[in-house]
């Protein structure tokens, strides 16, 4: 008999153990029965052959129709084997490279003969064919398949590869199965007898080896439970752990620099603003330490509610630091937020207010002096606010009395990163307000964000013009995109100024951008056969070309920090007319006076992506205008996402689509990949009702038994939540 935690060795052997572990990456029983088939074909249901696309690994039910053997003139002696398969419409020709005639292929391959066939799909003088597939054969008498596998009507199709064809994970699961002792049920008795799930066990051989599609639907459905309610019974289990904390309160102070910097602000705030801030600043004088999500458009103001709590904790004697994604970023908040304060954080200069404090800026491309001063004014708690980079997190920054973190665009970032700052503050928790200007739908904020409260900014300040995005498509219009360089040219003669955003950086590498990652849809076929855009290449044609006598400027990641400054600096200034970059300018960039923003290769980027990069522009008293060139041919699946962004600025609606298009782990980020890898049927859409409800169940069940002391499988369960959580961390570190 077997559990879980056995390794597979002992159940499958050793041969397939190893295959498990080296291609898939599983290691024990409880890994395989964790890996789930991808689909399940109906026996004697063929597969769609004319949907099969070049580079895709398949498994395909289908009919021999013909074979052929020839020889191979390069190599006497041997020979092609071909059979050529069917559905009845489409045909795909399986190729075997051999000695001799292959008789043995003839013999199982023969015509009228089904099976199922492995491998990478490729053409061959506009032939789709499989090199040397991985086949089972499906009929009673095939040597090999035993009777038992016909007494269902599915066939579980796992993702597979050549190596390790479906059928071979198929036979490992069956065999673990068969030994499996029945395991303990995570799931509380009274939860499944009320919402009518099936038992544990049930549902792995339901997933796996379902008798119909009801079963499996049955086993998926408990599954789901599985994963929505272990999650967050982790989450409610937080935060429950996180209000037995103590924190220093630090309650509005009256005459503080807080009520000055209101008094001075140039405009009112909104309501959302007004009503944010007050929610935060009472959370600010709890005696347990705030964990808010502060989600808000691009260009909705959440910075300056971020610096008026700062500054109530600075009235409170405390000290609040501010962690940004990008030195750019970084340097920027630095900038707009010494000149928001203006007198108020000049403490000890000339023409200081009264009380001031002081802003310090810590990243890492201070030199070793400037550097010295910086982190002796966090440590003294001269600094009142310290803004950085990821440099903030080093041991040897030291805070005095740190009483509040703001992490800015927190989905750059991991929970981990967030108690590293955390565990600076002295006696107690600091507070933690953490930023993000990708809207999420409520089940994502619940499931990824679970452990903090929330708070949405929905209007954008009174003022601000609309941003309108067009398409460019060129592979229909060519002529557009030189009117696109017109349009940049007619707003630098009205004074204005322009970003063109690439994919690439270009030079001697061929690599994306390093700040795309999460741009990269796969859509073989329908690319361009080119590299994508690249800033260095396109900069020196515009130069040359359409936008010569302009000043223009290139950004990007592989230039040193001073020097993204200072083109930075020099773009808010006016003094460069266009800016040719990646998406490092992508988060909080912040430039009224650009108001033409250009996206080369608009398909490589997500749809949340997109949304971020145009709220760079639009963001002053004009109008703004994006321009999404692409290539993309009109039907394509890319073009309906480009026509998607274009059609709305609402970004809920666009996350939305985003995570109805995308894997959910490309939209959460990477900071997120270990919550990613524990959903696995659930979709944060979709199974927006389940999550609720589970979350609610959670609740209950926590505030009743925090540490599940009568829920010992579940408690086992949550721990391997945590443990997956930090192995991904780890891998990243
Ligand atoms: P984001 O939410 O994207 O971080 P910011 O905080 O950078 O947005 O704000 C964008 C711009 O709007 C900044 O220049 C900021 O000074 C300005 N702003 C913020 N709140 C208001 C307001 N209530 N009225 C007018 N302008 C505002
Ligand atoms: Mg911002």
């Amino acid at each position: 008999m077997a559990v879980s935690a056995d390794p597979l060795r002992l159940v499958v052997g050793d041969k397939a153990a190893k295959r498990l572990a080296s291609v898939l990456g599983l290691h024990t029983v409880g890994d395989l029965l964790g890996y789930y088939p991808r689909r399940y074909d109906k026996r004697g249901e063929l597969t769609d052959l004319l949907g099969l696309r070049d580079g895709d690994h398949v498994t395909v039910q289908a009919e021999v129709a013909s074979t052929s053997v020839r020889k191979m003139q390069s190599r006497p002696g041997s020979t092609i084997f071909e059979a050529v398969v069917t559905d009845g419409r489409g045909k795909l020709t399986l190729t075997f490279f051999g000695r001799g005639r292959q008789a043995y292929r003839e013999r199982e391959l023969s015509p009228g003969v089904r099976g199922l066939f492995a491998g990478q799909v490729s053409s061959f003088r506009g032939k789709r064919q499989l090199t040397h597939p991985d086949y089972e054969l499906l009929g009673a008498s095939s040597p090999g398949v035993r009777a038992e596998e016909y007494a269902s009507e599915l066939i579980p199709v796992y993702r597979a590869s050549a190596q390790l064809p479906s059928w071979k994970i198929a036979h490992a699961v069956r065999v673990v199965l068969d030994v499996l002792d029945v395991p303990a049920d995570p799931l509380p008795a009274d939860l499944r007898g009320r919402l009518g799930l099936c038992g544990y066990a049930d549902a792995l051989r339901g997933i796996h080896r379902p008798v119909d599609l009801a079963d499996m639907a049955r086993a998926r459905q408990r599954l789901k439970w599985d994963e929505a309610f272990t999650l967050q019974v982790l989450l409610a289990q937080r935060r429950l752990a996180a209000i037995s904390y103590s924190a220093i309160p630090r309650p509005l102070a009256d005459g503080g620099l807080l009520a000055e910097f209101d008094r001075m602000l140039p405009f009112t705030l909104t309501a959302g603003q007004r009503q944010a801030g007050q929610v935060i600043a009472a959370d600010l004088a709890l005696d347990h330490p705030m964990h808010r999500l502060l989600q808000g458009e691009v260009g909705s103001g959440k910075t300056i509610i971020a610096v008026r709590a700062m500054l109530q904790v600075v009235d409170a004697a405390g000290q609040a630091v501010l962690l940004a994604p990008t030195e750019v970023l970084a340097q920027q908040h630095f900038r707009s937020i010494s000149s928001l304060l203006g007198p108020l954080a000049m403490a000890g200069q000339l023409g200081g207010a009264e009380h001031a404090t002081r802003l310090t800026l810590i990243t890492g491309s201070l030199g070793a002096a400037a550097r010295r001063r910086a982190l002796l004014e966090a440590a003294s708690g001269e600094a009142g606010i310290v803004i950085g980079t990821h440099a903030l997190l080093e041991d040897r920054v030291q805070f005095a009395d740190l009483g509040l973190v703001v992490i800015d665009e927190q989905h750059r970032f991991g929970v981990e990163q967030r108690d590293v700052l955390r565990d600076k503050a002295g006696d107690g928790r600091p507070h933690m307000l953490v930023m993000t200007a990708t809207p999420i739908p409520r089940t994502v904020a619940m499931t990824v964000f679970g452990d903090l409260d929330v708070s949405t900014l929905t209007e954008l300040p009174a003022g601000r013009s609309p941003i309108s995005t067009h398409v460019v498509p060129v592979a229909e219009r060519p002529h557009y995109l030189a009117r696109t360089w017109e349009r940049i040219r007619e707003e630098i003669g009205r004074g204005r100024q322009a970003y063109v955003v690439c994919p690439r950086i270009g030079g001697d590498e061929a690599s994306l951008a390093a700040a795309s990652e999460d741009a990269l849809f796969d859509e073989p076929g329908l690319r361009p056969a080119r590299p994508p855009v690249a800033v260095l290449e396109l900069a020196a044609e515009l130069a040359a070309g359409p936008l010569a006598g302009l000043r223009l400027a290139i950004l990007h990641g592989r230039l040193p920090a001073e020097e993204k400054d200072k083109v930075m600096l020099a773009f808010a200034d006016g003094l460069v007319d266009v800016l040719i970059t990646t998406t490092v300018i992508e988060v909080g960039v912040d430039v009224p006076n650009a108001v033409v923003m250009v996206i080369m290769d608009a398909e490589r980027f997500g749809v949340s992506q997109l949304h971020q990069l145009r709220g760079r522009v639009g963001r002053g008293a004009d109008p703004g205008l994006c321009l999404l060139v692409t290539e993309m041919p009109e039907a394509a699946p890319a073009r309906e996402r480009l026509d998607a962004v274009a059609s709305t600025v609402d970004g809920f609606a666009l996350s939305r689509i985003d995570l109805e298009q995308r894997r959910e782990g490309d939209v959460l980020g990477t900071a997120q990949a270990g919550r990613r890898s524990s959903l696995k049927l659930l979709r944060l859409l979709r199974d927006e009702d389940l999550i609720g409800q589970a979350r609610e169940e959670a609740v209950k069940l926590v505030d009743a038994d925090p540490a599940l002391a009568g829920q010992p499988a579940l408690a086992e369960a949550v721990r391997g939540l945590v443990d997956a959580e930090q192995t991904t961390f780890l891998e990243k570190a």
